[in-house]
């Protein structure tokens, strides 16, 4: 693994609205939410389903440069 092989650069990075240094990794279909009553931005949502939630310096095995 190369140092900036992290998911900040990954193309399958999706960053959060607020948080350069978080955010969801689209590497495959969103999965079952163990606690699908969560909050948003400040909003009550009820999702059953949600994106892996990654940190940018992070990595996996499927990296994929930008
Ligand atoms: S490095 Fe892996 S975990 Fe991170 S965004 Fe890319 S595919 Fe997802």
């Amino acid at each position: 693994m190369k140092p900036d092989e992290k998911c900040g650069n990954c193309k399958y990075f999706v960053r959060a609205s607020k948080d350069k240094n978080t955010g969801e990794c689209h590497r495959h279909a969103p999965r079952p939410n163990p606690r699908p009553k969560m909050q948003i931005e400040g909003k009550d949502l009820w999702a059953d389903t949600q994106w892996p939630k990654v940190a940018a310096n992070t990595w996996c095995g499927d990296f994929e440069q930008k």
